[in-house]
């Protein structure tokens, strides 16, 4: 199989994944004013007129807009092997903000290069997504290698749960018509040496809840003592669905049998490949790990449900805090689920749990602020297991991984009931230190050109079959 190099791929592809890193354009949810910001467009037209200059025999290039909604670019390539189903390759432009001051000497919209290392927001996730995908395409036709029917898509409010991928694939349903296999470039790698392939996904549910105790806030020293703090409650709340010593979620909706196949792969990787996980987090000194093993911690990150609070409201800033007792305290909590539990059903569950019988009485409110179902791969039909294998051997010279990921890709869910019995492939370049979603966000160019190649490798053995 003729496959592209780290130059033939910088040649083509470096500068205007460069000029997309320097677009702050934020999923919606980060920006609400990301209409009269534009850069959602302006990335959109980049990646556009990027995609007009390939070396594609017969293709079609449209953003298309739905009102209020985020662009989605499509690109449409015929076939070169005849008939057949549809290849939709998936990706996305929208990203998330940069979450913090990034490290010395980097910014998350002023794009750095350190040796084949590129940094900025979202040229992991998921930039180099549509570049892998045209440049595999454009490979195969440059070396006359057969593809069938592919359809790139790109959507703009992943970062957000996709909210407007619906309508766009309803929109697109007769375009899209009959979908074989959808290659997901927006996921996770354990390591760099290798085709990691997605066999699972967790789900996640995210609560808003406020514990109000006054209309207004009051000098702490004349009302506490009197007042119940509503800090407090909140406190008493959280118990219920986690316990504060283990960290162990207690919301019975949310715990799923973990397949023995599971098992086994979390095994194999702890074997082959140690801690990977812990290994490369930034821990400060001296904390300890919850999990007990390389192996529990595998599955504890992919088929465990946890919680994480993710923003507080009702809490002044440190230095402008006064001696207030406050009148309500907000916490977003963010938990994750198992890849077969229904978000729905656990988000239900943790409404009720929290706002059951409230504490001192206090007013509890709780709102579902977005939700989506974890993904449990199919099994793969007997044609592309092998080409997977083959695949990571061209492309890596190495057996292919599979593994479960610990993040969601809500849509995945959707497409899956959509399109039943499609064949997925889920992969990315989300390896060690690729920071999605935190500061210092970094694409590995030969990650990316090696998950290129492999697309190359699937495409071909999809067209032959
Ligand atoms: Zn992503």
């Amino acid at each position: 199989m003729p496959l592209l190099s780290l130059p033939d791929f910088e040649e083509a592809a470096l500068e205007t994944l460069t000029a997309f890193g320097a677009i702050p354009s934020l999923s919606p949810m980060f920006d609400a004013d990301w209409v009269e910001h534009g850069h959602l467009d302006a990335a959109a037209e980049l990646l556009a007129s990027w995609a007009r200059a390939r070396k594609i025999a017969n293709f079609d290039v449209a953003i298309h807009r739905l009102p209020s909604r985020t662009p989605t670019l499509v690109v449409t390539v015929d076939s070169t092997g005849g008939e057949g189903a549809t290849v939709v390759l998936y990706g996305h432009l929208d990203k998330q903000p940069p979450l913090g001051d990034w490290s010395e000497g980097l910014d998350p919209f002023v794009p750095v290069r350190r040796g084949d290392r590129l940094f900025a927001r979202g040229v992991s996730d998921d930039g180099y997504a549509f570049f892998s995908a045209l440049s595999a395409i454009e490979a195969m036709e440059a070396n006359g290698v057969a593809h069938g029917r592919c359809v790139v898509l790109i959507e703009a409010s992943e970062e957000s749960g996709s909210p407007d991928l619906k309508a766009y694939l309803d929109e697109l349903a007769d375009h899209l018509g009959d979908v074989e296999l959808l290659i997901c470039l927006d996921s996770g790698a354990l390591t760099y040496d290798r085709l990691w392939v997605t066999t699972s996904l967790r789900g996640m549910v995210n609560i808003e809840v406020t514990v109000q105790v006054l209309e207004q806030g009051q000098h702490s020293g004349s009302v506490s003592g009197i007042v119940p703090s509503s800090f407090r409650v909140l406190r008493q709340l959280l118990d219920r669905v986690e316990d504060a010593t283990t960290g162990e979620v207690l919301v019975e909706e949310m715990w799923a049998t973990i397949p023995a196949a599971d098992t086994k792969s979390a095994h194999d990787i702890a074997q082959e490949f140690g801690d990977v996980i812990a290994r490369e987090l930034p821990m400060v000194e001296g904390v300890t790990l919850m999990g007990s093993s390389a192996e529990e911690r595998l599955l504890r990150r992919t088929w465990y449900p946890t919680l994480s609070v993710i923003g507080m409201g009702g809490l002044p800033s440190p230095d402008i805090a006064g001696n207030v007792l406050r009148p309500f305290t907000t916490a977003v909590l963010s938990f994750r689920l198992p890849p077969s539990i229904d978000s729905s059903v656990a988000g239900a569950a943790v409404e009720r749990m929290l706002t059951i019988d409230p504490p001192s009485n206090a007013r509890v409110t709780v709102k579902v602020d977005s939700s989506g179902d974890g993904w449990v791969a199919p099994t793969f039909a007997p044609w592309l297991e092998p080409a997977l294998e083959q695949a990571s051997l061209d492309a890596f010279g190495r057996s292919v991984g599979f593994t479960g990921e610990g993040g969601s890709i809500p849509f995945l869910a959707s497409l899956a009931k959509r399109y039943p019995g499609v064949q997925f492939v889920a992969t990315g370049v989300g390896g060690p230190q690729s920071n999605a979603h935190a500061i210092d966000e970094m694409l590995d160019l030969p990650m990316a050109v090696g998950v290129t190649n492999a697309v190359i490798t699937v495409l071909a053995a999809h067209a032959k079959q």
